[in-house]
């Protein structure tokens, strides 16, 4: 794992760095779906970490929606406690497994208690119901500024894509991802790599002719179909 951002880069890193870079630039204009998202939960970290636990294999305006019909509700832990699950189910319909989320909702603002403080660790949050390593990396990054890697469905594929990263698991492409970054770059891959995944890098046709990384990227002509 990269410690400093002043360590020598490997022509891999350097090659990753200005990949990345290229594939922001490319992915700004067309206004993905994840950069709303984010924007719109960008207050508090309590709305951010429901809004991140809505996300799980939802899109991104679905859980947008979804979110706000439940914080014009009940904006707080404590008045969030104090709806029952079919009322929070009823609020974030359709978000994928809105019932177990709802259940899971309910269970998080109990834990959180009267003062309604999301913990900044990663061990604090992996103890609450329903989160699991992506989201509570996410809400690290975009509630605490942490230097995190998020790596869900998009960022798993991409890396792997573009020979970033070989790993089998999630955990195994974050740990190859936190060694090509140098550390001020983690907490932008996940928003990037998203944001291509569902503009540019999709899982399924991907537009290569499109791509800025089209000339040097080992899948180009192999991806169109696989999920790989
Ligand atoms: S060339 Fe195609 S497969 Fe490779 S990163 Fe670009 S869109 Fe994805």
């Amino acid at each position: 794992m990269r410690s400093s951002s002043t360590t020598r880069r490997s022509p891999a890193e350097s090659r990753a760095v200005r990949q990345l870079a290229a594939v922001r630039r490319a992915v700004a204009p067309l206004s993905p779906p994840v950069s709303s998202f984010e924007a719109s939960i960008r207050s508090t970290p309590f709305r951010i970490l429901v809004s991140v636990l809505l996300s799980a294999r939802t899109q991104d305006p679905v859980t947008e929606k979804a979110a706000a019909r439940l914080f014009a509700k009940a904006d707080t832990p404590g008045k969030m406690a104090l709806l029952d699950e079919t009322e929070i189910a009823r609020l974030i319909f359709p978000v994928g497994f809105y019932r177990t989320k709802a259940r899971h909702i309910r269970a998080i603002c109990r834990e959180l208690g009267a003062r309604g403080r999301v913990p900044p660790t990663l061990d604090g949050l992996l103890r609450l119901p329903g989160i699991g390593r992506k989201s509570a990396n996410l809400v690290l990054a975009l509630a605490f500024s942490r230097p995190t890697i998020a790596v869900d469905t998009h960022v798993f594929r991409i890396s792997r894509r573009l020979g970033w990263a070989g790993g089998r698991t999630p955990a195994e492409v974050e740990k190859e991802l936190q060694g090509l970054f140098p550390r001020r770059n983690w907490s932008g891959v996940n928003q990037v790599l998203v944001g291509f995944g569902q503009t540019i890098c999709r899982p399924v046709r991907p537009k290569c002719a499109e791509c800025p990384l089209r000339k040097e990227c080992p899948s180009a002509s192999v991806s169109v179909t696989s999920n790989k």
